[in-house]
């Protein structure tokens, strides 16, 4: 009796399988002779890239070092021996000016280990994250005493990044979700300084980013809208919270309409002159390049504000030895997982709003 009532209640197919069928009917068309590849990577073990803690005494990055993992910011922002002169000059506009350091291992087959030691104050010595992650952080372009909105932030691996660059004037950090924002306040307490995280620095909230608005307008220099998105990884690999699932497929209809809602919030938060980047863990075009479009349409038609998008290549072109970039995306840029490089999936586009 027992074993038939299970069999009832499980679902026929698991999210994951609902997923893959999604994305291959979505992606087979979309990413064409490339898919099949991606597939493979997206259902391998994914390799993990360890921020250092600039806060901590820790000397994470020796202790790395020794084990073979190389810096993929430095090292190639500094240029090897094997950049040809032409790819100096197209790189020449995009110096990485950050302290951001992102330690990953060469080679395919070598794992980072998960835990960090934490140093004598407790602050712990790296993050782990998927190292592509860094990228949206580094196209914002954080400068000394800038203004900065995290408007989707929890858990927190890129605010985190962000407050490893120079010292920002201000940062607010929010996420709608209460128990991922307490979440949040944690990653920043195991890494950052207390006197780093006083009010005069940086602001926690919780707040429906859709409504910022109502909040603040007109004023940031830099916003990173980093919105909630089908997680195309995750959604392969883990049935837990899949959005995938049948009693969610309201949640994922409605993503599209949530993420433009979110960037045209951004928009508005940015100063004239400041920028905005936009990015997701999925590579739905409906959810990258179709929320651009119609976010910068909205912000135009509702509210006369006038915005660019900023070309990324000089940003990816740098970037090209680490992670692999889909080629020929008209608006943004994006990591697509690959066997020998297994980063992403991360979209990123940025806009310079200019009224
Ligand atoms: N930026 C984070 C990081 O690097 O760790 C990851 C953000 S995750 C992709 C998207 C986040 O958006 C989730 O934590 C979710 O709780 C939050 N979210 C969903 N709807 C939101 C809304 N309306 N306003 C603000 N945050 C929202």
């Amino acid at each position: 009796l027992y074993s038939n009532s299970f069999a009832t209640t499980r679902p026929k197919y698991p999210a994951t399988r609902l997923a893959l069928h999604h994305f291959d009917v979505a992606y087979g068309s979309q990413l064409g002779p490339l898919w099949p590849s991606v597939r493979v990577a997206l259902l391998c073990e994914k390799k993990y890239g360890a921020l250092i803690n600039n806060f901590s005494h820790h000397d994470a990055m020796a202790e790395l070092q020794l084990q073979g993992c190389k810096d993929f910011i430095s090292d190639t922002a500094r240029g090897g021996e094997e950049v040809s002169q032409s790819d100096l000059q197209t790189t020449s506009d995009a110096s990485v000016h950050s302290n951001i350091k992102c330690l990953v291992f060469p080679e395919e087959t070598s794992y980072l280990p998960l835990l960090s030691r934490p140093d004598s104050d407790g602050l712990l010595g790296y993050y782990l994250m998927d190292a592509a992650s860094v990228l949206p952080c580094l196209a914002l372009d954080v400068r000394e005493g800038h203004t900065v909105l995290d408007l989707c932030a929890a858990p927190g691996g890129k605010a985190l990044t962000i407050m490893q660059t120079y010292d920002l004037g201000f940062l607010c950090v929010n996420d709608s979700s209460v128990s991922r924002t307490m979440r949040l306040r944690r990653v920043l307490q195991s890494y950052v300084p207390k006197a780093q995280l006083s009010d005069a620095k940086v602001h926690i909230s919780s707040f429906d980013g859709t409504m910022w608005g109502d909040v603040e307008r007109d004023s940031f220099d830099r916003v990173l809208v980093d919105v909630p998105c089908t997680t195309d990884r995750h959604s392969v690999t883990e049935d837990d919270n899949n959005i995938f699932r049948k009693n969610r497929v309201g949640d994922r209809r409605r993503l599209p309409q949530l993420q433009t809602a979110l960037l045209l919030a951004g928009i508005l938060a940015a100063r004239p002159g400041g920028e905005i980047v936009y990015s997701t863990c999925s590579l739905s075009q409906q959810q990258n390049q179709g929320v651009v479009e119609q976010a910068a349409h909205l912000a135009l038609e509702q509210h006369g504000i006038h915005t660019q998008i900023v070309d990324l290549k000089p940003l990816t072109q740098k970037f090209s030895n680490t992670f692999h970039f889909a080629p020929g995306l008209s608006v943004g840029e994006m990591v697509v997982p690959h066997l020998a490089a297994n980063f992403g999936p991360i979209y990123m586009c940025k806009l310079r709003r200019l009224t």
